[in-house]
């Protein structure tokens, strides 16, 4: 990094996205779907999933397997996140839902690179249909997760949270990548024929093409952030744009990690106050 005296700023274009791999398209995951296609909605018809089916968020019945105090832990948290965000929820989506559901996931396998590691998600965040799939073998129970939860936090894997929102981590993260969908979709819609191109992709099942239209803007998202962090909050250094080392795995990690930061974590941290702004900015849209 070279200096410019009092006016050095770092490459916006160059040090942030040159530090940021790219989606890995060759992930395999072991699921055990179930009945996930005749998925009815779950029993929880309540006060609370009326508010959540208002903010187009639907619980499907796999969601009544989960430990209970883990499922009521869950589902206040994305009730709370879908009011806060709602208009961006509202603004952005026409006409999908956002499908909670809770399956046995058994490990997931990276292809790419020399060596194939594997590892047990929590949660996955699917973006071609829309749902956050929690990881019913590793969502235990409320102290299961704060344990895994801190582990990473200790190694600096994951962005660190206030300790009483340790356990939200997992859900608030997959969330982020939600609303970034939404917010995807929003932008896309500004060009009609690269809008038709994404939707032809999507149900055509080209997940490549697919994946490399979202990751363009995912990549345009991170940009902006980072100008406001450098412009507004006179943030220079590039490492304090990472809140974690999962974060640095592509754009859209980048953005579910400081998503989490920003909503569970007590703190002045120039980017996260930039996370703040560039949020509000797109739920006044
Ligand atoms: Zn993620």
């Amino acid at each position: 990094m070279g200096g410019r005296g009092a006016e050095f700023r770092p490459d916006r274009q160059k040090g942030v996205l040159d530090e940021i791999g790219h989606k890995k398209k060759d992930v395999t995951y072991f699921i055990d779907y179930g009945d996930i296609n005749k998925e009815s909605r779950s029993k929880m018809q309540n006060n609370l999933t009326n508010k959540l089916e208002d903010n187009k968020i639907i619980l499907g019945s796999s969601v009544d397997n989960m430990e209970s105090s883990v499922r009521e832990m869950t589902v206040i948290q994305v009730n709370d996140l879908a009011e806060k965000y709602s208009r961006i929820i509202h603004g952005y989506l026409n006409d999908e839902n956002l499908m909670l559901r809770s399956y046995a996931m058994d490990r997931v396998s990276i292809k790419s690179g020399k060596r194939s590691p594997e590892y047990q998600t929590g949660a996955l965040f699917s973006s071609n249909t829309n749902e956050i799939c929690l990881n019913l073998r590793t969502n235990t129970s409320l102290s299961q997760i704060r344990e895994t939860i801190k582990a990473n936090q200790a190694r600096g894997d994951l962005v660190q949270t206030d300790i009483r929102n340790v356990e939200k981590h997992i859900v608030t993260h997959e969330f982020g990548h939600f609303i970034e969908n939404c917010l995807i979709e929003k932008r896309l819609q500004q060009d009609i024929k690269k809008y038709k191109e994404y939707k032809e992709a999507k149900n055509n099942g080209e997940w490549s093409k697919f994946l490399s239209i979202q990751e363009s803007k995912a990549r345009e998202i991170v940009n902006e952030i980072w100008s406001i962090a450098q412009d507004k909050y006179h943030e220079t250094n590039v490492k304090n744009f990472y809140p974690s080392k999962y974060s640095k795995t592509d754009a859209f990690e980048w953005f579910a990690e400081m998503f989490a930061e920003t909503n569970l974590h007590t703190t002045n941290k120039t980017c996260v106050r930039a996370m703040q702004e560039f949020l509000d900015k797109e739920g006044e849209i």
